[in-house]
């Protein structure tokens, strides 16, 4: 008897320590080949401008990819926006046309978000010509300029087994402009936040707290999708509705964490303004908090564990914590929970003084981009995967 039982422990203590890591299983289910084809299904709706029909199309095909994953539980946040991002050619003043490439712009003194400017800095600025897009087929595709309206942005959420009543927030902005196909700003975010849900939304994951996988609209236009879904949510957050039904449409928020441009990582421009063709050797995962915020201290946590997971679970990239999160829709959530943001390069100091030659521009379409590229924002999917399966107390049925 003696005997059987030890055996039992023996046969126990082998199995507990050859288990396999359920983070890296589910790490291992994220895959190169999908981050590019939610991607270019994502590049079919040109640049999603918010206000036209393209957007509004991007939604649907978001949510019915979501639903297709397993995330059915899907919700929309519906406002108004009553501004106006494209108006008649008189009305726009002289800024409107592409950055051209490698024109250099006298440093400036300030950066947004923090953090001093180094090196050179090259052209940035939005695109508004649609001329600009050589390829007819995309110009036709953008052609519909935005309308004050109704808005609307979807999300899901993997509902937590204990916790039900706490989530993690994992969003991107899935609008874009400048008359390209939006594939890095912020195709890439919301093709990673999408591939998360897949992941998480397998039938033998089970977390838990629970996700919410949100895909934000109007973000160009200066956050007015993520600031409704405070103003409409934030004070229903842990409420059980019914009560007794152990339901809470809107769990306690414990953090934000944003994805907004993964891809490109090609290094400073050049003394004369340009940017190498190749993605750098050294290219990293951006974690930003925001040092000057009322959370700085609970959101810069927040940050290293996304550092740690990375270190852990990533494959090819490292990542790099910085302390000036500005430009995103985490933004508006950093005086109210932890908040951070996962870039390509740091917004202030280096996509802020020219680092994306492609930010906002007619060149940022699928085919820019080669598998460096795509495999930065690979990393950065593994990145906040892990750390979220972590945070949120992931485990894989039998
Ligand atoms: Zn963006």
């Amino acid at each position: 008897m003696i005997k059987i039982t030890g055996t039992f422990i023996l046969i126990a203590l082998l199995q507990t320590a050859s288990a396999p890591d359920p983070v890296a299983t589910m790490v291992g289910r994220l895959d190169f080949a999908k981050y590019k084809e939610t991607i270019k299904g994502l590049t079919q709706f040109g640049d999603r401008r918010q206000g036209t029909d393209r957007n509004r199309a991007a939604v649907d095909w978001i949510e019915a990819q979501l639903k297709s994953y397993g995330c059915t539980n899907t919700e929309r946040i519906r406002y108004e926006y009553a501004g106006q991002q494209i108006r008649p050619a008189a009305l726009r003043g002289a800024n409107g046309g592409a950055a051209p490439a490698g024109a250099v712009r006298p440093t400036p003194s300030t950066i947004e978000g923090g953090g001093r400017p180094r090196g050179v800095r090259a052209a940035t600025g939005v695109n508004l010509d649609p001329l600009l897009q050589p390829d007819l087929k995309l110009r036709e595709i953008n052609a519909q300029p935005d309308a004050p309206g109704p808005r609307e942005e979807v999300f899901c959420t993997k509902i937590g087994t204990t916790h039900p009543e706490e989530m993690y927030i994992v969003g991107a902005h899935m609008d874009g402009h400048g008359y390209g196909e939006a594939a890095n700003d912020d195709g890439s975010g919301t093709a990673l936040v999408m591939e998360l849900a897949r992941v998480f939304s397998s039938t033998d994951v089970q977390t838990d707290r629970s996700i919410r996988f949100i895909l934000w609209n109007n973000e160009e236009t200066g956050y007015q999708g993520s600031l409704a879904y405070i103003s409409q949510r934030q004070a229903l957050q842990g409420k059980e509705n019914p009560a007794g039904s152990g339901k809470y449409p809107e769990p306690k928020w414990l953090g934000m964490i944003q994805h907004d441009m993964m891809m490109f990582d090609h290094g400073a421009p050049r003394a004369d303004g340009t940017i190498s063709k190749e993605q750098r050797p050294e290219a990293d995962v951006n974690v930003e908090f925001q040092v000057n915020s009322t959370l700085a201290e609970q959101s810069q946590t927040l940050a290293w564990i996304f550092e740690k997971a990375n270190e852990k679970y990533a494959t090819d990239y490292p990542a790099s914590v910085g302390s000036h999160m500005t430009n995103t829709d985490s933004g508006p959530f950093q005086a109210i929970v932890p908040a951070i943001s996962l870039r390509e390069a740091e917004r202030g100091t280096q996509i802020g003084l020219g680092w994306d030659p492609q930010w906002h521009q007619p060149t940022d379409v699928f085919a820019t981009y080669d598998d460096k590229d795509f495999r930065l924002g690979l990393n950065a999917a593994q990145t906040t995967l892990a750390a979220v399966a972590q945070l949120a107390g992931a485990a894989l049925k039998k």
